[in-house]
C-alpha cells in the first residue's frame, strides 16, 4: 500500500504540481480532504519558517506526514523583493495578475541585464519522529510582458533562458523537470526514500 502524505496547502495550482510530481508513488491528501482543519497564517519572515509553521499545524492536526511548501520570488533589482511577500506583493488578497502588473511596473525602467530574478521553494517535513527541509531554487529572468498560458502565479514573467521560454510555456510536465518545486521535491523524494 502506498504511504500517506498530507499537503499543507490549499493552493490547488502548487497540489496540481506536487501531485504530479510525487502522486505516482505516495498517496497524497490535502487539507480539503479533513474537516475543520486550522487555518495557517503566514507571518514567518523567511520561506523556511513559513514552510515549517504549515506542516507542524497540520501535522498537528491530521497525525499523518506533512509537508508544507512555501515559496517566494526574489528579484535582484528590487532587492529580493517580493520573496516571503509573493503572494500579497500588491496587497492583502492580490490575485495572481495583480501582483504581477505591481512587479512589471517595479521593473519597468530596469533594463534586461538587470533582471535576474530566482525562485526559491522551501519544503518542510514533519512526522512523528522527524521535521527537516530541503530547498529548491531556480535561476531566471523577468521579461517585459506577460508570455504563455499554462503554470500560475509569476511563471507568465519568469523566463527561463536555457529553453528560451516562459515558465507559463512550459506545459506541467516540462516545468517539473526544471522548477524550484520540482528541485526541491526530488531533494526531499531521496530523504523521504531514507526513512520510509
Ligand atoms: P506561497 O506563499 O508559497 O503560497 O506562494 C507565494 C506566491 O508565489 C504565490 O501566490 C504565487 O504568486 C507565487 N508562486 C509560488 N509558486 C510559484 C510557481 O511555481 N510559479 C509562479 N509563481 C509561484
Amino acid at each position: 500500500m502506498k504511504k500517506k502524505l498530507v499537503l499543507a496547502t490549499r493552493n490547488r495550482d502548487k497540489i496540481r504540481e506536487i501531485k504530479n510530481k510525487l502522486g505516482k508513488d505516495i498517496d497524497i491528501l490535502t487539507i480539503d480532504d479533513f474537516d475543520h482543519i486550522p487555518e495557517v497564517i503566514e507571518d514567518g519572515e523567511t520561506l523556511e519558517q513559513n514552510a515549517i509553521k504549515k506542516a507542524r499545524i497540520i501535522h498537528k492536526y491530521t497525525k499523518l506526514p506533512t509537508i508544507g511548501d512555501d515559496t517566494g520570488l526574489l528579484v535582484d533589482a528590487l532587492g529580493g523583493k517580493p520573496g516571503v511577500y509573493s503572494s500579497r506583493f500588491a496587497g492583502e488578497n492580490a490575485t495572481y495578475d495583480e501582483n504581477v502588473d505591481k512587479l512589471l511596473d517595479e521593473l519597468k525602467s530596469v533594463s534586461w541585464e538587470q533582471r535576474d530574478a530566482k525562485f526559491i521553494t522551501v519544503v518542510a517535513y514533519m512526522d512523528n519522529n522527524s521535521e527537516w527541509t530541503v530547498e529548491g531554487k531556480v535561476e531566471g529572468k523577468i521579461i517585459k510582458q506577460k508570455r504563455g498560458n499554462s503554470g500560475f502565479g509569476y511563471d507568465p514573467v519568469f523566463y527561463y533562458e536555457k529553453l528560451g521560454k516562459t515558465f507559463s510555456e512550459m506545459d506541467i510536465e516540462e516545468k517539473n523537470k526544471i522548477s524550484h518545486r520540482a528541485i526541491a521535491l526530488k531533494k526531499f523524494v531521496e530523504k523521504y526514500k531514507k526513512i520510509n
